[in-house]
């Protein structure tokens, strides 16, 4: 039933279709559901056998055995396949120009390839059209979303400039409401000189925290820096965060990826959401993460290592000492060209010490938790209605069973929107 003159939902993550009307659909016949509710079935995952939902316009409206289930007008039969929540990416860079095709190949092949990296990005991305990049962002979006991610956080970080940024974080906007300003990036090649010992990063984090910040503030939800030898220090990582913070941006960081540094502790300092890759950690700094369990999430970035052939982070670890740990594929044209969640979810059991429970939990439930979301990664009343059907038994496949297209179905704001 729809209504031609009607308004359309409010929704600002325009980039994907409209959410539900208001109608009532009964998913049954669901072999093995995944609430993210433990009080709702068995174990942290909350996982109810032969099981039923009900999507209320874009809500999920009732979980629970099918034999119990109420009526709808609408039901859809499952066929005794596996759902779960949808997917919540927490942590991507999508919006950019160009292709990086050659320097993969290059390093996969053993060549060294130049320093160019992120500023091949830069580059491309500044000459290319709004169209250009409002067309790749939803081309990844959609892509994303045929294999189950309803919801998917995004970066600036490839204009570097004020106008740039800005433009970057209001194409963003147009596409999800999860937008993220990481104007400190790397050096803007405007400062970078003729390498790092000449490089006035001090001046270009005096731009990110003046003019760029207040050109990009009002597109934003997140600020970020890139907290790495290289590219910000503790301290120019600490004013970036502080700077965003004041304007009414959230903090998240790019932390202790390539080596151990300042990163995870200032995170969780100034409470941030999130502290992301968490790939070189001390015993201090997965205590700092464990005690802030409630308040910054561990996010491990599993593509990127897997796509620049790095160690990968000690998700064992982090668990055993009580942090909060989220999945989240870091797409990106560099260094983790990925955007199937179900593939970090495989690597992430595989190579990270994750069990499957544990790695299907930080890849919906734990993704919420580093957006500060609690309508998004669960399925119980009330929250959106983003359901996955699997063609398989159990979550359990999407890790047993790597590389295979299992998603088959995906329900965005009640609106089945791929299968
Ligand atoms: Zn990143």
């Amino acid at each position: 039933m729809t209504d031609p003159e009607a308004e359309p939902a409010p929704d600002s993550d325009s980039g994907y279709p409209a959410g539900g009307s208001g109608a009532a659909t009964l998913v049954h016949n669901i072999g093995s559901l995944v609430t993210n509710d433990p009080t709702a079935g068995e174990g942290p995952l909350g996982v109810i056998e032969d099981a039923a939902v009900l999507l209320v316009g874009d809500r999920v409206a009732w979980t629970g055995p099918a034999a119990a289930a109420p009526h709808a007008d609408t039901a859809y039969d499952a066929g005794g396949r596996a759902a779960l929540p949808g997917f919540v990416d927490s942590h991507s860079h999508l919006v950019f120009g160009g292709d990086r095709t050659a320097e993969f190949a290059a390093r996969m092949s053993g060549r060294p390839y130049s320093a160019g990296g992120i500023r091949t990005t830069v580059q491309a991305t500044r000459e290319a059209s709004d169209e250009q990049l409002s067309a790749t962002l939803a081309r990844y979006l959609a892509e994303a979303l045929r294999q189950g991610t309803t919801t998917m956080e995004t970066k600036s970080g490839y204009g570097l400039t004020p106008e740039h940024e800005a433009r970057a974080l209001r194409i963003a906007a147009r596409h999800t409401d999860e937008v993220t300003f990481l104007g400190a990036h790397v050096v803007a090649p405007e400062y970078a000189g003729s390498g790092a010992d000449d490089a006035d990063t001090d001046g270009y984090v005096a731009l990110v925290t003046g003019a760029m910040l207040d050109s990009c503030a009002p597109h934003a939800r997140w600020v970020d820096v890139f907290c790495e030898r290289g590219a910000f220090d503790g301290e120019q990582a600490r004013a970036v965060l502080t700077a965003g913070r004041d304007r009414g941006l959230l903090p998240r960081v790019h932390a202790n990826q390539l080596g151990h540094g300042p990163g995870v502790q200032l995170a969780v300092e100034l409470e941030a959401a999130s502290a992301d890759h968490c790939t070189h950690l001390d015993d201090a700094d997965v205590d700092a993460l464990a005690q802030a369990r409630d308040t910054t999430v561990a996010t491990l970035l599993p593509g990127c290592e897997f796509s620049t052939r790095a160690v990968y982070p000690d998700a064992r670890r982090l668990l055993d000492a009580g942090a909060t740990v989220a999945l989240s594929t870091d797409c990106n044209p560099g260094s983790s060209f990925t955007s199937s969640m179900p593939f970090c979810i495989a690597v992430a059991v595989r190579e990270m010490g994750m069990t499957p429970d544990e790695a299907v939990w930080a890849a919906t439930a734990g993704g919420a938790r580093a957006l500060r979301r609690t309508d998004v990664g669960r399925l119980t009343p009330g929250s959106r209605a983003d359901l996955v059907l699997l063609d398989a038994p159990s979550h359990v496949h999407l890790a047993y069973r790597p590389g295979v297209p299992l998603v088959t179905q995906v329900w965005r704001r009640g609106v089945r929107v791929a299968g």
